[in-house]
């Protein structure tokens, strides 16, 4: 008696099957370090800083231990400190106004721009003019980079700087120029799910200012620019070697990773234009998104996620509530209805399976299974 398989599931991302094939080469790095000894502070993490430099087309690269101490330690060599306000998106991952906080500073959200979900630079801009402000995150959100030839525009003339939060983003483009390479400090994360992903936690701050990257090179390394003379008060966010290692080996696979990715979404994108009551993501002309996640915009998702799984097809949300609505961020007193466009965005807002190996069956049939939640739940 033969019994009907279930079709295997779709994951929203599978990283075994993006490590099988570099099981090996990974493992003999790894040997080749436990043999030497030498686990933080060594080869590995230098000729990691130097190749992820190249890639982001920046001057320097520092790395250190996570996507939000990349945030925090930018910030803080920013000179980001007590009293300073920092425009943050209301719709973004809860580490970028987390960072803003831990050094003192104030965080201040603004709306997104529906097409993108980046940063309003028009509600940016009048923050600027109402009560200035010493700085703006830039989120380059699901791998789409944010409008940074705008932002720097209105920054410039208010005297302020910009980090980008380029923790979805690695190796995006926006007018030609790479994420990390547009803002005064960009920062990336290599939380085993991002674009770039370490065998553990990981990050790194980018950026063509000498003095900045110095400055966070010491505050990584508990405030010491030569041994045992502590200039600045850090803190320890090293990168193991262990993980430097592993991070140039996937590095050199990123290009044929994006590039993947771009096919995934360019062939979600064939599948499902006009379906009613879906939103796709958009792309603005500017920009060369990496599709860290394709989030689409649905009618009834609650619903529409429930037949999916049903379906065998994993989804995702990010993020299902905006920071104002957080419970650590109510105290900014800003409650629901002030931000509709990040509020609208985080009810709607679906990810569909997403990553480079994804093969065009798999999409068809998310594609198909989507169809039909949407149909049944009209
Ligand atoms: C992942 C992420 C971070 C934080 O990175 P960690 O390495 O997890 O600390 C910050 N901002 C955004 C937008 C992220 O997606």
């Amino acid at each position: 008696m033969t019994v009907a398989a279930s079709p295997v599931r779709v994951p929203l991302i599978d990283l075994a099957e993006q490590h099988a094939p570099l099981h090996d080469e990974i493992l003999a790095a790894w040997s080749r370090i436990l043999r030497a000894g030498a686990f933080v502070s060594g080869p590995e993490v230098a000729a990691f800083e130097q190749e992820f430099a190249a890639a982001c087309e920046t001057r320097h690269c520092v790395a250190v231990s996570t996507g939000t101490d990349a945030l925090v330690l930018g910030l803080r060599a920013l000179g980001a400190g007590p009293g300073d306000r920092v425009i943050v998106p209301a719709n973004t991952f809860v580490a970028t106004v987390e960072a803003v906080s831990l050094v003192g500073a104030i965080p201040v959200l603004v709306d997104c721009d529906p097409p993108t979900r980046t940063i309003s630079v028009e509600g940016v801009e009048r923050e600027l003019r109402r009560h200035g402000a010493a700085g703006i995150m830039a989120v380059h959100l699901y791998g789409h980079p944010a409008d940074m030839d705008a932002l720097a525009r209105v920054a410039a003339e208010h005297g302020a700087w910009i980090v980008e939060d380029a923790a979805q983003a690695h190796l995006a483009r926006c007018h030609g120029t790479r994420a990390g390479a547009l803002g005064h400090i960009g920062c990336f994360s290599f939380y085993p799910s991002k674009n770039l992903g370490a065998t553990g936690e990981g990050g790194a701050v980018t950026t063509n200012d000498a003095a900045l990257a110095g400055a966070v090179r010491a505050l990584r390394d508990h405030g010491q620019r030569e041994r045992n003379r502590h200039e600045l008060v850090g803190c320890n966010a090293r990168l193991p070697e262990l993980a430097a290692a592993a991070l140039r080996i996937k590095l050199r696979r990123l290009e044929d990773w994006t590039a993947d990715r771009r096919r995934v979404a360019a062939r979600y994108a064939g599948a499902l234009r006009g379906v009613p009551g879906v939103r796709l993501p958009y792309t603005a002309p500017w920009a060369e998104p990496v599709w860290h996640l394709y989030p689409v915009e649905v009618d009834h998702r609650g619903a529409v996620r429930t037949r999916l799984d049903r379906m065998g097809i994993a989804t995702g949300v990010h993020y299902p509530s905006p920071i104002h609505l957080q419970p650590a961020y109510m105290q900014l007193g800003r409650g629901a209805g002030t931000f509709p466009e990040a509020e609208r965005s985080a009810a709607r807002v679906l990810s569909l399976p997403m990553y480079p190996e994804l093969p065009d069956a798999h999409i068809d049939r998310v594609a198909q299974a989507l169809l039909a939640a949407m149909e049944d739940t009209a």
